[in-house]
């Protein structure tokens, strides 16, 4: 079956003509996909007997809702998704002053194996598609009544891991006759799959690049992120240089605090002179604990003094707000829930 929803116009309109369309079909067709249409029955304006043909060939993807908790401290949306397999994956709609943005998923699970993070645990299931993750933010937007500005990649999966279809899904949702999100108010995160960051850069997207750092030397970063085994930092460092000046965007780092980890002020210098160095934001992020994982968030004291240690450095950094505490809003808890439940033959509550 054809996945209709992952066709961008141009491509509906050639699919459109070799069963004998006009050029406007295309556009009305990609307007109810960009709208949540589910069937070709409630597209009023496309022929009866155009509809039966496009159901014998292809399908509209759509997601059906598992579970939803909505946090009663800052109002995050965690949705819960169930895909046309039965797989499930995450979605979280949070509100900022800014405006809303939901954190998609890119694929089922994960095989990058960070060590703090609950997706990787059952490894990778499959990609998604370009419109299982168009459907993230289109089925937020439609079950929250609330219209989504901005998107972050920062869901379940690694999106470099999975790149064609997230690119397919950038242009897709970028589209002036679809959701119509400017690539500025998107952000996509990776481990740090340089040949993937490089492919991005020539994409001439105006996205916003952020790298999940988590520890400025080797030995410390290969322990949390078996990537950086393959590549270590200072191969990433030169490739966040070369995607700033081929894109003129500035790169952000994300970094988990981790007691005792990655949080001494030796590390803390050495995250400012890298970040100093090619002019990138430093995003810290409380840690979260994860059930199998050992790790614990910085303790006050080391969190204070790795900031200060930045500070006296200049380097440019935020502490992430946590949101969603009370409903499980993190990386891929969620599903895992979901995934536990099953194996013990319970549905999850
Ligand atoms: N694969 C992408 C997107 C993953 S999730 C990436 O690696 O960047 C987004 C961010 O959350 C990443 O920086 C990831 O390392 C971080 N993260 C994962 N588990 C976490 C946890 N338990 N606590 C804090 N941050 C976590």
């Amino acid at each position: 079956m054809i996945d209709l929803k992952s066709m961008l116009p141009a491509e509906l309109e050639d699919f459109l003509k070799g069963l004998g369309q006009p050029k406007f079909r295309a556009k009305q067709l990609f307007s109810w996909l960009s709208k949540g249409a589910t069937s070709f029955e409630e597209m009023s304006n496309i022929p009866k007997s155009l509809g039966e043909k496009l159901s014998a060939e292809c399908y509209i993807n759509s997601l059906k809702l598992l579970k939803k908790q909505v946090s009663a401290i800052d109002g995050t949306i965690k949705y819960l998704w169930e895909l046309r397999d039965g797989n499930a994956i995450e979605t979280v709609l949070m509100r900022y002053e800014h405006g809303n943005t939901v954190c998609i998923s890119s694929q089922v699970g994960c095989r990058q194996g960070c060590a703090f993070c609950a997706s990787t645990i059952g490894g990778l299931v499959r990609n998604l598609t370009a419109s299982e993750m168009l459907d993230e933010v289109l089925f937020s937007q439609l079950d929250s009544g609330e219209r989504i500005s901005n998107i972050v990649i920062m869901g379940i999966g690694e999106p470099l891991d999975n790149y064609d279809n997230v690119i397919r899904f950038l242009r897709l949702v970028n589209h002036p006759e679809g959701l119509n999100i400017g690539m500025r108010h998107i952000s996509l995160s990776t481990c740090g799959l340089i040949e993937g960051m490089d492919a991005l850069a020539e994409e001439d997207l105006q996205i916003t690049l952020a790298v999940s750092l988590h520890a400025p030397d080797d030995e410390t970063r290969s322990t949390l992120m078996p990537a950086n085994r393959r590549c270590g930092v200072d191969e990433l460092v030169a490739a966040c240089i070369r995607y700033f000046e081929r894109t003129g965007r500035r790169i952000s780092f994300e970094y988990s605090m981790i007691n005792n980890v990655n949080d001494s002020t030796v590390q803390a210098e050495k995250l400012a002179k890298i970040a100093l160095k090619i002019g990138a934001h430093i995003n810290l992020i409380p840690l979260n604990h994860v059930e199998e994982r050992e790790f614990a968030p910085s303790s006050k004291e080391n969190l204070r003094s790795f900031c200060r240690v930045l500070e006296s450095k200049g380097a440019n950094y935020t502490i992430r707000r946590k949101l969603g505490g009370d409903v499980d809003a993190s990386c891929g808890q969620l599903r895992r829930k979901r995934e536990k439940a099953q194996m013990r033959g319970e549905e999850l509550k």
